[in-house]
């Protein structure tokens, strides 16, 4: 049978400690021993279903983490405080001084940020490719090369990284392929595709709550296992690990996510037919005018669609910048970054989450200042979102 990540999510079963519906909550930082001998097998890593320390792991990010890892088809995962506090373990992991990296440009600017200014300064250093051209991926790759990083669907742009062409290369060359994920979940499976660790920050769909800020590692369990590692983890030696009380909340919230992705799917693709149709430069991996359409109808899990995000090109920052504040105003959503909330989101990421890369950087890769990047909403009505949506950009002379 066709793997479906959210039956993997629903098919598992949890309960409280009193028998509650829900898993009970470990409030604790710090766990009891009934022996001394138990205490050190733990740190050893010798005791199964011991805990030591809630940096290390609780409970209640087990759990979370479980049905992560079922989402995602991996063996094994583990949480942390953010999307961020997943992706530098995962490459400070795999990668020490004098290793290289071969990242698409066109990710989220903190992860650029971190590659492009941060791990030089531990001799980690990257070429940023076109991640679409798999002869330029190659043609990047040498002898120190460890992983090849993408995101799935990419951030700002939403190019889409063809999984299957990049894993024969990275095995070709024995490389590690590591995707973010989070702009696709349920839509894509990138494991299932043959990447070797996924990454989400969960602060995004996946909780799509806006309150929290988190982020998830899901691979083998032996990958897993070694970023825990109380010897030389970066994820239990640097720290970025979930608070029990969110990752309780983040699974609660998990609960819908496939039915909030169907109708985030399902208004994006409504609005980005509409703006397209009306002359506006839309990008949407549902369209059949965008580069890598068949080939990402090839990668979903169909029910789940293209996702919730699209970009328009309205011209000018001037005028993205007076679209985002007309509809704020109407109440069409938020001027804000960030992606996968009830509220459809909106900002200009020249100026915003892509502003850590510098501007001739961007010009090459095609981010243009009037790009405004749309996280669409659960909208009951879209088509009344899209009349008010054109009655804004009609008032601003965009269309
Ligand atoms: N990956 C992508 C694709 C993102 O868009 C973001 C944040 O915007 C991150 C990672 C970082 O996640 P967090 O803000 O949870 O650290």
């Amino acid at each position: 049978m066709k793997f479906n990540p959210a039956n993997e999510i629903q098919d598992l079963q949890y309960f409280g400690e009193f028998g509650g519906v829900n898993p009970s909550i470990s409030d604790s930082s710090t766990y009891t021993f009934l022996t001394a001998k138990s205490m050190s097998d733990t740190f050893e890593g010798t005791a199964e279903g011991c805990y030591l320390y809630s940096r290390h792991t609780s409970p209640s990010n087990l759990h979370l983490a479980e049905a992560l890892a079922a989402m995602e088809g991996t063996e094994a995962a583990n949480v942390s405080a953010s999307g961020m506090g997943a992706i530098t373990p995962v490459i400070l992991q795999l990668c020490g001084a004098g290793d290289h990296v071969v990242s698409s440009r066109t990710i989220y600017g903190g992860t650029y940020a971190f590659l492009k200014n941060f791990a030089p300064r531990l001799n980690i250093n990257t070429s940023f490719v076109d991640i679409t051209n798999l002869a330029s991926v190659e043609a990047n790759i040498n002898e120190n090369t460890k992983i090849i990083f993408c995101e799935t669907v990419s951030n700002p742009l939403l190019e889409v990284a063809d999984i299957e062409g990049l894993v024969k290369l990275a095995k070709k060359y024995n490389l590690k392929l590591i995707v973010d994920n989070t702009f696709s979940p349920l839509s894509v499976s990138p494991v299932k595709l043959g990447a070797d660790v996924v990454i989400h920050s969960l602060t995004k769909f996946i909780n799509g709550s806006s309150d929290t800020v988190g982020g998830v590692i899901c691979g083998t369990t032996e990958f897993i296992d070694s970023l825990k590692s109380v010897i030389d983890g970066a994820s239990m030696l640097l720290g970025p690990t979930m608070d029990s009380l969110r990752s309780a909340s983040v699974l609660k919230n998990l609960r819908t996510l496939h039915l909030r992705i169907k109708q985030h799917s399902y208004n994006a693709t409504y609005l980005a037919h509409k703006f397209e149709a009306d002359g506006l430069k839309t990008v949407y991996p549902g369209l059949a005018s965008h580069p890598s359409h068949q080939l990402y109808k090839t990668m979903i899990n169909d029910e789940f669609g293209f996702g919730g995000m699209f970009t328009i090109d309205v011209g000018s920052i001037a005028k993205a910048n007076a679209l985002m504040e007309l509809m704020q105003h109407k109440n069409l959503g938020y001027l804000a970054v960030s992606l996968g909330f009830y509220k459809t989101l909106f900002s200009a990421p020249g100026t915003s989450t892509s502003s850590e890369i510098p501007e001739e950087e961007q010009a090459q890769m095609g981010l243009s200042d009037g790009i405004i990047r749309f996280s669409i909403g659960l909208d009951n009505d879209i088509e009344r979102t899209y009349k008010m949506m054109k009655a804004c950009m009609k008032e601003l002379n965009i269309l």
